[in-house]
């Protein structure tokens, strides 16, 4: 264990084509889902122009965007390794909430318009409805409907944790709301909208209510099937720390998981592959073992279980997600901050990258409140003592005698435990409750880190 930084070390390298790359498709998905978004609007401005009142404009092109938005959030629900893997889990996550604010925008739309209502008012040589808003009864009704569903949704989505529901029956409800406002949206645009009533605006319309449909049934009903013929078993399940659970999982009948260190799956422990009980957990493990094994936190109903699990049960594992990934990075080291059980991720990556003929030079600054806490512990001295790792241990509540940092991974300890490596351009994985998360990253940021040089997994999409 070190108690003062490394002196020398390597000098930063040219950047790897991986990274690159990585970033590349980053920058791709983020550009396609803002073209996807945009293209709606830009569609009916190029097919009919902004003729009306610019109230009038703005609240359809509220309308237009809106809509767009909440279509393209139902594929940013998380499962699509296409775009997860280029934005980051938690990334996407983020997006499928920011795009909550274009539900302010649809809440805000009919109250925007100044033309007058309904079909009495427009006039016969009026097709374009440039001098009225042409609502329908069914119009009407589909366009309130959706309005006050997604009221709803949004309710919901901001009281996540105050809703005395469990998450599943939440994220159920979510998704059922969802797809009404959609299909309801659907209706209310091709009665009612203006530009939506050009043919093909009508047909991107549809095609997006079908995307946004579609990766439902993948994510409840194709992808589990997938599932059902790739079952694992429990093959061993023992106490690791104070209320934190170490599972290992073993392939039934194939030849497991490739996944790169760091990921993640979506497991489902005590259900069927089509159960609605699932949950996200950091692999610790490394790749080259046959069994994926995990650190489990009692948290709440689903994890408080864990230890009750028998061994030889049936699993099922949906994965590999995420990209707090290293592999192919071209920093000439990397160090972990991590808080708790936010150790898992960075085990999986110690234990890889400790496998290797050259290693590069490794650092974990692990918190935890106290000693029982400590997970791996002897496993991460031995790699400290064979010179594998700088482990820092921090402990809040430290035991008498205790030699090591105490107190809190804080900006403070974290400048001085990371200056030298953050001037030799190491990269930097964080992983820990989200307070530990948002001051590693301004300390970071204090000492120059560029965020191109920082990965992070939050255990939490609240
Ligand atoms: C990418 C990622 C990796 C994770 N890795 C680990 C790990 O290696 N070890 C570990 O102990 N924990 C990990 N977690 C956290 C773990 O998923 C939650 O603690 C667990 O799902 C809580 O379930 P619960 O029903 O016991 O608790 P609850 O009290 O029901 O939930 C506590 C909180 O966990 C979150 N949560 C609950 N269920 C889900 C779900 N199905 N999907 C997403 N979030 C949910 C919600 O924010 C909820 O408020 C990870 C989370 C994420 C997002």
């Amino acid at each position: 264990m070190s108690a003062e930084p490394s002196a020398s070390l390597p000098s930063r390298p040219e950047p790897a084509p991986a990274a690159a790359a990585g970033r590349r498709r980053g920058w791709a998905v983020g550009a396609l889902l803002l073209l996807g978004v945009l293209s709606p609007l830009a569609l009916g401005w190029a097919l009919l122009g902004p003729a009306r009142p610019w109230r009038d404009e703005l609240a359809g092109a509220a309308g237009l965007l809106g809509f767009a938005a909440l279509l393209w959030s139902f594929v940013l629900s998380g499962r699509f390794r296409l775009l997860s893997d280029g934005l980051g889990m938690d990334r996407t996550m983020r997006w499928h909430r920011a795009i909550g604010v274009a539900v302010l925008l649809l809440l805000a739309h009919p109250f925007l318009y100044s033309l007058p209502d309904g079909p009495a008012f427009a006039r016969p040589d009026d097709l374009a409805r440039a001098g009225s808003l042409g609502l329908s009864g069914w119009a009407l009704v589909s366009g309130m409907l959706a309005w006050l569903l997604l009221g709803l949704l949004a309710l919901m989505a901001l009281g996540r944790d105050m809703l005395p529901f469990r998450y599943e029956s939440w994220r159920t409800t979510h998704g059922l709301l969802a797809l009404a406002v959609a299909g309801l949206g659907l209706h209310h645009a091709l009665e009612a909208g203006r530009y939506s009533a050009a043919p093909a605006l009508t047909w991107l319309w549809v095609a997006l209510t079908a995307l946004a449909a579609l990766s439902l049934v993948w994510v409840r009903l194709i992808r589990p099937i997938g599932l059902a013929r790739r079952p694992w078993r429990v093959a061993a399940l023992s106490p690791a720390a104070e209320r934190i659970w170490e599972l290992a999982l073993e392939p039934e009948g194939h030849e497991g998981l490739r996944f790169k260190p760091g990921q993640f799956v979506w497991l489902k422990l005590d259900t069927g592959p089509f159960g609605r009980r699932e949950h996200p957990f950091s692999i610790a493990s490394a790749p080259s073992e046959r069994a994926l094994r995990f650190l489990i936190k009692e948290a709440g109903d689903f994890t408080r279980r864990i230890g009750a699990l028998p061994v030889g049960a049936r699993a099922y594992v949906d994965g590999p997600h995420g990209n707090l990934v290293a592999e192919g990075r071209p920093e000439p080291g990397i160090a972990f901050l991590c808080g708790g059980v936010g150790v898992a991720p960075a085990l999986s990556l110690i234990r890889a990258e400790a496998a290797r003929p050259d290693p590069r030079p490794m650092r974990l600054i692990y918190g935890n409140r106290h000693a029982g806490q400590v997970l791996a512990r002897a496993e991460l001295e031995a790699l400290a003592a064979a010179g594998r790792l700088d482990l820092v241990l921090v402990l809040g509540e430290p035991p008498p005698g205790w030699s090591g940092e105490t107190g809190q991974l804080d900006a403070a300890l974290i400048a001085r435990r990371c200056a030298d490596v953050a001037a030799q351009g190491w990269l930097f994985v964080l992983c820990g409750p989200p307070p530990m998360l948002r001051a590693a990253r301004r300390a970071l940021r204090g000492l120059g880190v560029a965020e191109a040089r920082i990965l992070e997994e939050r255990f939490s999409y609240g």
